[in-house]
């Protein structure tokens, strides 16, 4: 899969995406990510990429022009692949929460181009004019689209094959479940008088696996019942 990053801020993207696992999927091809600086494509001598908002108001916006421009120069790098299914997507805090499911949804495009907002946002032409979907990773705000960026390329890039060592790495974890995960621990044996639990040492692996999901459900319905669809029968 190949992740087209618009962005005014191209370093900030590369350090969080040339790092650890991703950065090794990198190395290896498994994931190609290439980041574009809107500012090249300013059509302003001074390589002014935003302007004030019509009618008022705090802040500046990003024209639409210079990520028009950028846009289509990303376009003609890939005109030799006209099959390419592409999803162009804003990272926006007015979009649908990012999800696990959402992202292995994406899973089935060869390239997902991702436009970074700054400042007030963007122009509502651009969104209009190029944008298929607008993905949030919270209901909160950030200064920029950036590290968004950074978490949906991560999110989706550890499901692409032999990102991770093997697909039950990210199909057994929280939330991919359905539930929780159960509590995992490591040497040493005894920390601070917190030892491991017997079970996990007795070699018994059904024993292992029963104790893992009992208290994957214990800790589910602690801290995210609404995972678990056992209130929803009760409703009716
Ligand atoms: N004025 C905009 C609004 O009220 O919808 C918010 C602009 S925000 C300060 C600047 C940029 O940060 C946005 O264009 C977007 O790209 C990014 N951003 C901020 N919060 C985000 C979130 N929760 N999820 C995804 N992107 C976000």
């Amino acid at each position: 899969m190949r992740f087209d990053i618009m962005t005014l801020f191209t370093s900030l993207v590369e350090t969080v995406l040339s790092e650890s696992i991703i950065g090794r999927a990198r190395a290896a091809g498994l994931v190609e990510i290439r980041t574009h600086d809107i500012r090249d494509y300013s059509e302003n001598k001074h390589r002014r990429v935003d302007d004030t908002p019509y009618g008022g108001g705090m802040g500046m916006l990003m024209s639409p022009v210079p990520i028009y421009n950028c846009y289509n120069a990303v376009l003609e790098t890939m005109k030799d692949k006209p099959d390419t299914k592409r999803r162009v997507i804003y990272m926006s805090p007015q979009g649908q929460v990012l999800t696990q499911d959402k992202a292995k949804e994406l899973l089935e495009y060869d390239n997902i181009i991702i436009l970074c907002g700054h400042y007030e946002g963007v122009d509502q032409r651009i969104i209009d004019e190029i944008v298929d979907e607008e993905i949030s990773i919270g209901d909160y705000v950030l200064t920029g689209g950036e590290l968004p960026a950074c978490i949906l390329v991560d999110c989706i890039s550890r499901m692409i094959d032999g990102v991770l060592a093997d697909k039950e790495c990210y199909e057994l974890e929280s939330i991919a479940s359905g539930m929780l995960e159960y509590p995992q621990y490591t040497r040493p044996y005894d920390f601070r008088g917190r030892t491991v639990p017997d079970v996990l040492l007795s070699g018994h692996h059904a024993n292992i696996e029963s104790w893992r999901q009992e208290k994957a459900l214990e800790k589910t319905r602690k801290k995210r019942p609404d995972l678990l669809n056992e209130d929803k029968g009760k409703e009716k």
